[in-house]
């Protein structure tokens, strides 16, 4: 339950999916590691800003409890708790868990309609 409200939450909207594709990832790393006695994937990108300026996209993925968060120093994100450097980041990363969100989106909204 505590992870679909995750999944949720993090959805976004179709302005932000259509802005992902047009922001330009600077640098992108990603590692392992430990916080607390739990193993999180940890990526790391620099995104440039479409007014100029850059910024930096943090995202945490939990490999066991499926806890997940990430963050951006962005305007967008501060309102939204999402922005489109977030999520061109995730697209780029291209992993399961992306996936997972996109399939998951398309099946709620069809279901939706058909109901
Ligand atoms: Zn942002």
């Amino acid at each position: 339950m505590d992870r679909m409200e995750a999944t949720k939450m993090k959805q976004p909207s179709p302005r932000i999916m259509n802005g992902a594709q047009n922001v330009t990832i600077i640098n992108l790393q990603s590692w392992t590691q430990t916080i607390n006695d739990e193993l999180y994937l940890t990526i790391a990108a620099d995104v440039a800003g479409s007014k100029g300026g850059v910024y930096r996209v943090l995202i945490y993925r939990s490999k066991t409890s499926g806890r997940d968060w990430s963050s951006c120093n962005c305007t967008g994100f501060f309102f939204h708790y999402i922005c489109k450097h977030v999520w061109a980041v995730e697209m780029k990363q291209h992993n399961q868990r992306s996936v997972d969100y996109a399939n998951n989106s398309k099946a709620k909204a069809t279901s939706d309609t058909q109901t």
